[in-house]
């Protein structure tokens, strides 16, 4: 009887409030998608949560239904390392011209003082 409409709730609280493909994340727009256009199929597998965009371009095949199942399925851990991958390096040559910079400072300072002798 209500079961067809309880795949809403279904897929929300199987893959949690936020578009499987960008991630877009306030409950009461998105929308639940059948993977397969068959609206009777509420199988989990079948079922994905999509913000009304990523619907509408997985609707016009603008979004590939296989990468929304690989968004769905994936992980959503953010991993800095790949955007801070020089991050230390920089900041290891930045410390270096620092405190070679206060020596110089430092040095002609104490030339002043006392000219080079
Ligand atoms: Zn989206």
């Amino acid at each position: 009887m209500k079961k067809t409409n309880n795949y809403r709730k279904l897929a929300l609280e199987t893959y949690g409030p936020l578009c499987a493909h960008c991630g877009f994340g306030i409950p009461d727009v998105l929308e639940v998608a059948h993977l397969d256009c068959n609206r009777e199929n509420n199988d989990p597998k079948n079922l994905v949560v999509l913000c009304p965009n990523c619907h509408k371009m997985h609707d016009l095949d603008l979004i590939s239904t296989e990468t929304i199942i690989q968004m769905r399925d994936r992980p959503k851990v953010v991993v800095w390392a790949k955007r801070m991958k020089d991050a230390g390096k920089k900041a290891a040559i930045k410390r270096k011209r620092r405190a070679a910079a206060k020596k110089a400072v430092a040095t002609r300072r104490e030339n002043a003082k006392g000219g080079i002798k």
